[in-house]
């Protein structure tokens, strides 16, 4: 343990005075149509064996993957924009989460944390102690998935206030179990038929500059208002945010939105809860995006990006709310798996040896420009946004604020056409999100937010 250990630091001191390394080159190349013949083959195979439910937005089946690229079945060489929803975030098979991986799963595979426990869980908490915001004292518990983690922060909260009722947002996402359903605002195709859903969940206006015009102070007063008026502070266990919407269209919250609900829920007894599975580990150009306007929730959900690829996901909050539940309230069958605590401890190595914070900074200086030049020439895109590497363009009707899906739909396609991928979100679906890993060099990047201008014009 010891030996790996210091070979693993030698390593990332390496890496960070060298940059990245990679494997495969971090280049676009088609040698076929994408999806090419060879991932046609497989679609086909697919839809006779997998459930139709279940779709994939660019179905170039992928045989391997590093730094910036994934290359499909058909050998071409495909520039990640999406790093599998904000989840590689170190790169596709980052080295040190590689070692890391090839190392725990050669010792042991799984014991249930909760029968018998090891220590990589322990050091997953304390670094997600240590990271998330505030410097009070915090406990941890990890799970497999985002919405699992949601629906453990909601419980702890409800355990912790005796309060039952949850708040949360338009344009909202929190996962696809059957709280998380509820939780989340929009019904195609997350929740339609699946109902009935879980009680005791509200929804709130979210602060959308670009829709609402109002500033963070004017929207935290709607908000606040509307819940004293229909639900009552002292009936309220938790208000659930991410603090910039990932999959509702990767709105940001006016200046001081985040800072009013939280005061707000500080002064009536209110767990704050930010969603940060999303937006959390380097992505928006901080280690936590509530760390921007230095917002210090009590809780924090955390998956996504915490591991490099691995299924993890963590609930960190204040030590007294989160040690409210009796023992055995929390847990699961392989919640805080070994492998991925390895996994997590080797990408978060990574964010801090290459400080893909600052690189996270420094995509969205080099990219907001651009998208704001496109959108003043094209008059296609009524709003540009985001923080770091969480950027996003909203397609409008020329001249006005009506969503243009049909126009970001082509778009995604003709991206897709030339080997960048990209992906869509919004309420409206007219929302087209970068997610860029983090490690992606200056000249891909380069190269596909040129794509992708060719594709808006091209329109
Ligand atoms: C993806 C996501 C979730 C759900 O995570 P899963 O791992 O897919 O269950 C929850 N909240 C936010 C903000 C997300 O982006």
């Amino acid at each position: 343990m010891s030996a790996s250990t210091a070979t693993t630091a030698s390593t990332a001191s390496t890496a960070a005075a060298a940059g990245p390394t990679f494997r495969l080159p971090q280049e676009r190349r088609l040698v076929t149509e994408v999806p090419g013949p060879r991932s046609r083959e497989l679609q086909a195979r697919r839809a006779a064996a997998v459930a139709s439910g279940v779709s994939s937005s660019l179905p170039a089946f992928i045989t391997d993957a590093d730094g910036g690229v994934l290359v499909d079945a058909d050998g071409n060489s495909l520039i990640d924009l999406g790093s599998g929803i904000a989840v590689t975030s170190v790169g596709n098979a980052a080295p040190l989460v590689v070692d890391a991986v090839r190392e725990a799963v050669g010792h042991f595979t799984h014991t249930c944390f909760t029968i018998t426990p090891y220590e990589g869980y322990v050091a997953v908490a304390e670094a997600l102690n240590e990271l998330t915001p505030g410097a009070h004292t915090k406990r941890s518990a990890l799970f497999n998935s985002g919405a699992e983690a949601v629906e453990n922060a909601v419980k702890i909260a409800r355990s912790a206030t005796g309060r039952q009722a949850v708040v949360v947002f338009d344009h909202a996402y929190h996962g696809r179990t059957n709280l998380t359903m509820a939780l989340t605002a929009k019904a195609m195709p997350y929740k339609k038929g699946f109902g009935p859903f879980a009680g005791e969940i509200y929804r709130m206006p979210m602060s959308y500059p670009f829709r609402d015009g109002l500033d963070g102070k004017e929207a935290a007063e709607r908000a606040i208002s509307a819940m004293q008026a229909q639900i009552g502070a002292d009936s309220i266990a938790a208000v659930l945010i991410e603090p910039i919407q990932g999959e509702g269209g990767f709105v940001v919250p006016a200046e001081g939105f985040l800072p009013a609900l939280s005061q707000w829920c500080t002064a009536n007894g209110v767990v704050f809860v930010a969603d940060e599975i999303q937006t959390g580990f380097c992505r928006t150009g901080d280690w936590f995006a509530c760390d921007h306007e230095g917002v210090v929730p009590d809780m924090v959900t955390t998956a996504k990006g915490i591991a490099g690829g691995l299924p993890l996901a963590g609930v960190t909050g204040r030590a007294d709310l989160m040690d409210s539940v009796h023992g055995g309230g929390l847990g699961g069958t392989y919640a805080g798996n070994p492998v991925a605590c390895a996994a997590a401890l080797a990408a978060i190595e990574t964010m801090r040896s290459l400080d893909l914070a600052a690189a996270a900074r420094r995509i969205g200086a080099a990219a907001l420009p651009r998208l704001r030049a496109l959108a003043q020439d094209t008059g296609r895109i009524g709003d540009v946004r985001g923080r770091g590497a969480m950027l996003a363009v909203e397609f409008t009707v020329r001249g006005s604020t009506e969503p243009d899906t049909a126009t970001t739909a082509a778009v995604a396609r003709a991206c897709h056409d030339a080997g960048v991928v990209v992906l869509t979100c919004g309420t409206y679906g007219n929302v087209i999100r970068l997610l860029p890993p983090l490690v992606i060099g200056d000249d891909l990047l380069d190269e596909a937010l040129t794509v992708l201008e060719g594709a808006v014009r091209a329109v």
